[in-house]
């Protein structure tokens, strides 16, 4: 039987729908929820997440901006406005557009966010708070795969786990995920020896590669979970994943599709971090 497509537009429309109830009761409270979109420069495809992310903060009724910066701006100019940012108690979450020009360190910027208003969960607070188990925010892409794999209704304790791909974005902060959710967990990487030995022995695949055709059916598990989040731009600009989706749903009993599995629940996560942000319970 082909495995069962884990659908995340539907998903995320259904997370979206509670996420503008929740906003609205915010709302009658006298609170608006507010997420500020940060983009340095104008790269293309940042400027397409940038807008995506937008379009659902006003679609839930969550007040959103995007402030675009030049890509000249000094890393000190930067941070003096995410330090504003940090200071305006009308903001709640304060998420930047990754990656950033060569000329501003990264890292400094993270570090920068207030823990409290890191709705993309890369303060190095909040990551190691995830690397404990600790409540914190996570990576929205994250949150987007944990909640793909509760839907499968499988228990992830003492599963096999192999995530193809070990970038602080994506790969690692998974892997750590998994570890404590008490899989067994290999991270590939591209200089990994025989990527197929190790894929095989999966019952969670999480491919983060960004390479398109790396997964075929014949290196996955009968009957395992598979999750794509590799999004290349494929002929025409049409969104291709990792995984070989016709023949890898041959073999396994969940799969993502791309475009519409990981990317809509990752948007819908920036969104339910934000609320989360808002509610001040918790996150710092
Ligand atoms: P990255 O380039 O920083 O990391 C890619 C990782 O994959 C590296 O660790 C590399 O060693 C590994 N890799 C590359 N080729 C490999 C191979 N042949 N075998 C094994 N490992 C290999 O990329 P990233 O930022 O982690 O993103 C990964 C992919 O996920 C990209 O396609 C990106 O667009 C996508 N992405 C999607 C979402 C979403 O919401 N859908 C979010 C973030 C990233």
């Amino acid at each position: 039987m082909p495995a069962r497509i884990l659908d995340g537009k539907k998903i995320a429309e259904k997370i979206l729908s509670n996420a503008k109830s929740e906003t609205a009761a915010l709302k009658e409270k006298g609170i608006t929820p507010k997420l500020v979109v940060v983009q340095v420069g104008s790269d293309p495809a940042s400027t397409v997440y940038v807008e995506k992310k937008y379009r659902a903060c006003i679609g839930t009724g969550i007040d959103s901006e995007i402030r675009q910066f030049p890509e000249y701006i000094s890393e000190e100019m930067f941070l003096s406005e995410i330090r504003h940012m940090n200071e305006d108690p009308k903001i709640h979450g304060i998420l930047v557009q990754l990656p950033l020009p060569k000329g501003i360190n990264g890292q400094k910027v993270l570090e920068s966010v207030d823990p409290a208003k890191d709705v993309d969960g890369f303060n190095p607070i909040n990551t190691g708070k995830n690397f404990s188990g600790a409540d914190s925010f996570k990576p929205a892409t994250l949150v987007g795969i944990m909640r793909l794999l509760e839907e499968t209704g499988v228990k992830l304790p003492g599963k096999n786990a192999v995530v193809i791909g070990r970038s602080n974005i994506v790969g690692k902060p998974v892997a750590v995920m998994l570890i404590n959710a008490g899989c067994t967990v290999t991270v590939c990487n591209r200089k990994t020896k025989n990527l197929a030995a190790f894929t095989s022995l999966a019952d969670i695949l999480i491919s983060a590669a960004g390479k398109p055709g790396l997964v075929k059916g014949k290196m996955v598990k009968a009957g395992a979970i598979v999750i794509d989040v590799g999004t290349t731009k494929g002929p025409g600009g049409k969104l291709v994943g990792d995984v070989d989706f016709a023949g890898v749903r041959k073999k396994a009993s969940w799969i993502t599709p791309v475009p519409g599995g990981v990317g809509p629940m990752t948007i819908a996560s920036v969104i339910v971090n934000t609320l989360r942000a808002c509610r001040g319970l918790e996150g710092a």
